[in-house]
């Protein structure tokens, strides 16, 4: 395995003739990434993974705690991405990056990344879109791998690379969860033990809502008056449009985010059809 940290030898590293797949990250890497390594493994003859935190797509240009307290470990990422068999780790610098600083041109991701976590996040899906864009013009991927945990992740790059031409399929791999149900996330670190048991409050509201044990007003009625929970937002949407489904008769994605203490988790579950 190689640890990459400039374009150039990232662009160099690159061989033509083989089958491309990359894993973009933002590092303190869990049991999620490591199911995206494992399929992009089985898929490519070469695995690229970049490790970036990415201060466009945080508050304030990564002015913020959240961006500041964001978990890094190069060590640990890197002993995980070797045993899953990664050929070449890109870790740049934020100045490697952005060598001009905030950059002049992005890449705009309009209506669809301004609903759900776009509007408590603006700007967000902008500065991934953007910072996804530029991976795969240094990479140049056959093949891309994204977590379902970012459902609305996962429907904005399938629409960046659908608009913008972008010869590379996406490929979309199924939610790792801890044994308690909470969806791996770099950010769980954050959570103390107490916070981390007020979180699975999450994870047993999507479940009920797929069992249709409880409408979407219960859940969200739910979800308000947990302990130490704070709602933003429970929705059920198109998987592909992210648009609101008013109705379970359909298949649908219902997605949601929540504060527990200062930290904001997100998970979405899919209701399939059962009529
Ligand atoms: P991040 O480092 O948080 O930007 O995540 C990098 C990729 O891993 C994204 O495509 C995420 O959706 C994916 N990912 C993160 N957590 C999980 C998880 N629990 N299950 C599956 N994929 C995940």
């Amino acid at each position: 395995m190689r640890l990459l940290t400039t374009k150039k030898e990232l662009f160099d590293a690159i061989p033509r003739d083989l089958s491309i797949g990359l894993v973009p990250t933002m590092g303190a890497l869990h049991s999620g990434h490591a199911s995206l390594m494992k399929l992009a493994r089985q898929e490519n003859e070469l695995l690229v993974a970049s490790i970036f935190v990415n201060p466009l797509q945080f508050e304030a240009l990564g002015d913020c705690d959240d961006y500041r307290n964001y978990p890094r470990d190069l060590d640990a990422d890197l002993k995980l991405l070797e045993e899953c068999g990664v050929d070449i780790v890109f870790a740049p610098s934020v100045s490697e990056m952005y060598p001009t600083g905030i950059p002049l041109v992005w890449v705009r991701t309009g209506a669809m990344g301004e609903k759900l976590e776009g509007a408590s996040r603006p700007g967000h899906f902008d500065g991934v879109a953007t910072v996804v864009s530029k991976l795969f013009n240094l990479v140049r991927p056959d093949r891309a791998y994204f977590g379902q945990k970012d459902a609305q992740q996962v429907a904005v790059i399938r629409r960046l690379v659908a608009d913008l031409d972008i010869p590379v399929e996406i490929r979309a791999v199924p939610i790792i969860r801890g044994a308690d149900g909470l969806a791996e996330s770099s950010r769980n670190q954050r959570l103390s033990p107490e916070e981390r048991k007020n979180a699975l409050v999450l994870s047993h509201v999507l479940n009920k809502l797929k069992a249709r044990t409880i409408d979407i007003a219960d859940a969200r009625a739910e979800l308000a008056q947990a302990a130490g929970v704070k709602l933003d937002h429970l929705e059920v949407v198109d998987p592909t449009t992210l648009e609101p489904l008013n109705d379970l008769s359909q298949p649908a994605l219902a997605v949601a985010a929540i504060y527990v203490g200062p930290v904001r988790l997100i998970d979405n579950i899919e209701i399939t059809n059962q009529q």
